[in-house]
Order: C-alpha cells, then sequence, then structure tokens
C-alpha cells in the first residue's frame, strides 16, 4: 500500500496571511523600504540601499525617519542560521566593492583542500571531485557569524533591524503590496495574551522585499497570489547539520554520495553529507537528503546518526564533542522552479525565497547575497522622484539584472541535475557527468520537476 502526501494536505489558509492595512493611517509605521528576513539577502540588499542613500541623502530624507527597515523572527540576525558553510566570496567582493578586504570578511580561512568520497558501509573509494563540487577560492564560514556580522555592517548603512519581530500578514491595498503586519507578542500556546503581550502592527512601505529563506510563509503566498508560480514545482531537502569541537584539526572539505542512502531507483534518495572544518578546534558536519524520498520512515537526522559511524567520519570525531546542531530546508528546484518573475507592485523576492540555490555544489549564499544588492538598487531606481515602484513594470529592472547576473547563468547550466536524480543515483549521476561536460546544453531543454507531496510513499 503506497500513500501520497498530498492527499492529505495540512490545514492552511492563505488568505488569512493576506489582509488590508487596518491600523488607522496615523497609527501605522510608515518606513521606506521594508526587508523581511534578517539572512544574507535582506542584509546584503540593506546594506547596498545604505550605500546608495548615502549618495543621495534628499532621497533618504523623502523615506521619512526609517528609510530601511530589517525585520527578523529569531532573537537576533544568525539565530535562525544553520553554522558552518563554505562560502564563495564573490557576491561580498561585489556588496562592498574593495571597502572590505576578504581577509576581514569573518570566514575561518580559505578552503585548503578538498575531496570526495563514494561510500559503501565499511569502504570510502576517492573519486576526483566534479566541477560542481571544487571549492578552490571559496571561504569556510558559520552562517550565524557571517549574518551577524552582516547585521553590523547594515546598522552602520542605517537600517533599523528589528529582532523578535516576525512579518505574519502581507498587506495589500488597490492591488499592490502596502507592507507587513507583524505578529502578536506574549501569547501562551493556546494563543491567549499573557501579561506581556504586544498586538502587532502594520508596518507600510513604498517598497516591500521579501527575504524570507526557504519556504518563507509570505513569499508563497505573494508568488500565489499574483500567480507568479513557475510551471515546475518548487522541491525541497532536509539538511540536518552538527558542530563539533574536535582534538584534531580537520584540513580540508570533505563531500560524500553513496551510503548511507540506497542507490535503488524505486527510493529515490538523493543527497550526501559535507563535512568543514572551522578553524583547529571545530568541524562542522552534516547530511541533505531530497525530501521526495519513498521511504516514510527514513530520517535524516538518523542518517547523520549513522553516518557517524563510519571510519572516515569516526576517526575525524573520536575525543571530541557535538556542541551544537540543526535542521534546515533547502530549496533545489532550481533554474526551472523559480517564479515566473521576481516582482509584484511594491514586491521583490531575493535569495532562498526565489529559490536561488545551485544543488550540486550546495551553496545559495552568494546568490542570496547577489540577489539582495540587485533588488536593493531596483528599488532605488524605482524610488527616484517621478517614478512609482508598484506602477506595472516599476521593478522591473530588478528581473532584468537577475537575468544578467552570475546567479542565471549558474543556476541555468546545472538546471536538470536535480531531477536527473529522480532517476536513480547512477544513472542521475551519468546524466550530471553529461550536464556538467556540455556546461548545460545537454540534455537539451528542460527536465520536469515532480512535486514532493505527490510521491507515493511505502514503508519499509
Ligand atoms: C544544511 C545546509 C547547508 C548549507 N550549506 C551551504 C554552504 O555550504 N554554502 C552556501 O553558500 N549555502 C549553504 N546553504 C544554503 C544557505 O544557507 C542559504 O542559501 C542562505 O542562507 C540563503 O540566504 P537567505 O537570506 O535567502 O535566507 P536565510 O539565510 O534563510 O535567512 C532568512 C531569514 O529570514 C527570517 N524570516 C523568515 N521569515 C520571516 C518572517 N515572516 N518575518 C521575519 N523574519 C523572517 C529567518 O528567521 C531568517 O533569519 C546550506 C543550507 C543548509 C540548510
Amino acid at each position: 500500500m503506497s500513500v501520497r502526501p498530498s492527499e492529505h494536505p495540512p490545514p492552511f489558509s492563505a488568505a488569512e496571511f493576506i489582509a488590508e492595512p487596518t491600523d488607522p493611517p496615523d497609527e501605522r509605521i510608515d518606513v521606506g523600504v521594508l526587508i523581511v528576513g534578517a539572512g544574507p539577502a535582506g542584509l546584503a540588499c540593506a546594506i547596498r540601499l545604505g550605500q546608495l542613500l548615502e549618495e543621495q541623502p534628499e532621497l533618504a530624507a523623502a523615506l521619512g525617519d526609517v528609510p530601511v527597515a530589517v525585520l527578523e523572527k529569531g532573537k537576533q540576525p544568525g539565530s535562525h542560521e544553520v553554522s558552518g558553510a563554505v562560502v564563495n566570496p564573490r557576491g561580498l567582493r561585489r556588496l562592498f566593492r574593495g571597502t572590505v578586504a576578504t581577509q576581514d570578511m569573518p570566514f575561518y580561512g580559505e578552503v585548503e583542500a578538498e575531496s570526495v568520497y563514494l561510500l559503501r558501509r565499511s569502504t570510502a573509494i576517492r573519486i576526483p571531485a566534479p566541477p560542481t563540487m571544487r571549492n578552490h577560492g571559496n571561504y569556510v564560514a558559520s552562517i550565524a557569524q557571517l549574518t551577524r556580522w552582516l547585521a553590523e555592517r547594515a546598522e552602520e548603512a542605517g537600517a533599523t533591524v528589528l529582532p523578535e519581530t516576525a512579518a505574519e500578514k502581507l498587506l495589500l491595498a488597490d492591488g499592490r503590496v502596502r507592507g507587513v503586519r507583524t505578529g502578536d507578542k506574549g501569547r501562551d500556546r493556546d494563543g491567549r495574551p499573557l501579561p506581556n503581550f504586544e498586538p502587532g502592527s502594520d508596518i507600510t512601505a513604498r517598497v516591500t522585499i521579501l527575504c524570507e529563506g526557504t519556504q518563507g510563509h509570505l513569499t508563497g503566498v505573494a508568488l500565489d497570489r499574483f500567480d507568479l508560480q513557475s510551471g515546475n514545482p518548487q522541491v525541497w531537502a532536509l539538511g540536518v547539520k552538527e558542530v563539533w569541537k574536535v582534538a584534531r584539526p580537520l584540513r580540508r572539505v570533505i563531500h560524500t554520495m553513496g551510503w548511507p542512502l540506497r542507490a535503488g531507483a524505486k527510493y529515490r534518495e538523493f543527497g550526501g553529507s559535507f563535512i568543514y572544518p572551522m578553524g583547529d578546534e571545530m568541524v562542522t558536519l552534516g547530511m541533505v537528503v531530497g525530501l521526495d524520498h519513498r521511504d516514510a520512515e527514513l530520517s535524516v537526522h538518523d542518517l547523520l546518526q549513522e553516518l557517524k559511524t563510519h571510519k572516515l567520519v569516526r576517526r575525524i570525531l573520536e575525543g571530541g564533542e557535538r556542541v551544537g546542531w540543526g535542521a534546515k530546508t533547502i530549496p533545489e528546484g532550481g533554474f526551472v522552479a523559480m517564479p515566473r518573475q521576481l516582482h509584484a507592485p511594491g514586491l521583490l523576492f531575493c535569495g532562498d525565497g526565489a529559490g536561488l540555490v545551485n544543488v550540486p555544489a550546495l551553496k545559495g549564499i552568494h546568490y542570496a547575497v547577489e540577489s539582495g544588492r540587485l533588488a536593493a538598487e531596483a528599488a532605488f531606481g524605482a524610488l527616484q522622484p517621478g517614478r512609482t515602484p508598484w506602477a506595472p513594470g516599476g521593478l522591473q529592472a530588478y528581473d532584468e539584472a537577475v537575468r544578467e547576473s552570475f546567479i542565471w547563468k549558474d543556476l541555468q547550466q546545472v538546471r536538470n541535475m536535480r531531477q536527473a536524480f529522480g532517476r536513480g543515483f547512477y544513472r542521475g549521476g551519468m546524466m550530471a557527468g553529461a550536464m556538467t561536460a556540455s556546461l548545460g546544453k545537454f540534455p537539451p531543454g528542460n527536465a520536469k520537476t515532480e512535486r514532493d507531496a505527490d510521491q507515493p510513499l511505502f514503508s519499509t
């Protein structure tokens, strides 16, 4: 017997998350540009806006007391980020335009060496790193630390960053996005107000920029509302990560494929693991697995525990202790699942929320930063005297800039890779090799993606 999760949808009504402003006009908080999400995308956007507004102080003054605000639902910027990562510094270098040297960015250091292994239960065969997984010139960072540092730069650039403030509803009026309504604070689990209760408020803006990261709920309702979803559905992977204090330094970046995932096409298990050094004393390791797997009992958390028993990994962790862990999804639909358009009247989408992730490279930070920067430039252009950001095509410049950017070129080249692995590890691997060798020209066209929730699940 098999069952499709899509036959049992969770109770969710998009209409509950779209509203007209309800606070009286004199009680609304009015800002110039409102950014939702203080991750790499939102903060890069705030930094670029600060740079541009510094060059045009009269526009900053016209935007009011708060020209740029960033809302973050976490306790502080970075608290919802899941630790170690290998970062392509390209986006950050373009953002800071030579004002911050790469060695002054909060990195543990440049990738010194790397290995890719094909694992079986008791063997580890080293294979050449596929071009998409090569990390020469990239840097190891803690995403949480990088995000905190970006938040400091954004505040220095004049942005107001508001932590512990969730954007709950998208405010719409006269066919355009007007801002967001923030969630109430201080309610108990059953929704009853506590003594510290504070009601949410309407925050209105001339441009709203959604940088919510993976599975942002306002991003989802806005894409539906403005009919911007791609013809190919978005799909996701779950990444489970741990941070370890270790007895011996690890001097290389490691990726693995194969075990503990099963290769058979019927299991549809796509993913792998990574182990990155974080300085001399720590490493981060994790498993990332596509959520279109078919075994209902498969648990990515358990797979990571199993991986740690492999002699390759055990040797690295021996004598160490786990100091943290976390889990988060990654949008994996890639180029073909990107929204048809990255703007709506008064609204822009950036980063993971727009699906800007290179799946074979396991990288999204530099696309988040670059898209945030480009969104800032488009918003700044649309705020110039005589222009209206919510007029038809008012923010079209953002779509054009993304199409001209390295984001588009990179994602187009790897556009069919994730889909190929739906046919099993070996067939997917061969197709991925052909796509890499032909720089994305073979196979031509765009592969179809199937929704994760449409995969029939079985029990083993
Ligand atoms: C296991 C794992 C490993 C990864 N490894 C790498 C790697 O090595 N290199 C790499 O480049 N990328 C890596 N990535 C991907 C990378 O983390 C993302 O691409 C990147 O963080 C995207 O940035 P973002 O700003 O779009 O979103 P996020 O970093 O997710 O930030 C979004 C922020 O918005 C906040 N938010 C969301 N909704 C709301 C709301 N409604 N109101 C207020 N705040 C809100 C969230 O709390 C969060 O702080 C990895 C991801 C995972 C899960």
